[in-house]
Parts: C-alpha cells; sequence; structure tokens
C-alpha cells in the first residue's frame, strides 16, 4: 500500500488540527490558491479552512468517511499546511489515535 494509498483510506488529520495558514495563500490574493469562501480569518494575518477551526474539528474540503475513504476537493489548491504535512510523523499518528486508527509505520514507501 502507498503513502497516497494509506491518506486516502484515512483523512484523520483533516478532522483533528486546526488547518491554518497565511491569508495570501487564499485566492482572493495574488498567487493564492485557497478558495477563499472555504476558510476563516483566526488572527489579522491567519486563515483556517472552515470547520478546522472548532471541535470537533473536520475541514469543509473533505470528502467522505473517515478511516474508509475520503478525498480532498480542492487537492491541487490545498495550502503549504495541507502539502507539508507527513504521514508517518507523530502527529499522523495523534491525528488517527483521535479516530480510533492504529499508527502507521514511518517506513511506509511512498
Ligand atoms: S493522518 Fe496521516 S495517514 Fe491519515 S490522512 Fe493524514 S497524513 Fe495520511
Ligand atoms: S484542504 Fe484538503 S488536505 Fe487540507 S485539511 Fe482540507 S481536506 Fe485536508
Amino acid at each position: 500500500m502507498s503513502a497516497t494509498d494509506h491518506c486516502q483510506a484515512c483523512g484523520a488529520c483533516c478532522a483533528h488540527f486546526r488547518v491554518s495558514f497565511y491569508w495570501g495563500e487564499s485566492d482572493a490574493h495574488p498567487g493564492g490558491s485557497v478558495p477563499q469562501h472555504l476558510t476563516i480569518p483566526i488572527t489579522p494575518y491567519h486563515s483556517a479552512m472552515r470547520g478546522t477551526e472548532r471541535a470537533p474539528a473536520r475541514c469543509v474540503a473533505l470528502d467522505g468517511h473517515i478511516g474508509r475513504r475520503v478525498g480532498c476537493t480542492i487537492y491541487p489548491l490545498r495550502s503549504t499546511t495541507c502539502r507539508e504535512f507527513e504521514m508517518g510523523t507523530p502527529e499522523c499518528d495523534k491525528a488517527r489515535a483521535a479516530h480510533g486508527l492504529a499508527p502507521l509505520d514511518a517506513g511506509v514507501p511512498a
């Protein structure tokens, strides 16, 4: 199973953490990509994906069922925060545990 397969059968990190990023990453700003209507301002300089600013969190762009089959509906447009989140890290394990999912081996091939 590849790293992509693992994430497509998980989605826990998209429904656990507050997913925040520099507000300039929204498509309301030059060079930005994240659809602004899916974001919410949380500080003067940062926005979050809607749905992740509260608890329990779930990003509005996440489709499907956690731990079964999921997809990001804005995948090509997602923020750097989403792009840089790594599978097999303690943070990944933390999100998975919150959804009752076992940790993954860090050595799973990409
Ligand atoms: S919690 Fe880990 S395995 Fe699950 S989608 Fe996020 S990065 Fe992938
Ligand atoms: S934008 Fe996509 S990758 Fe980022 S938290 Fe939402 S569903 Fe997950």
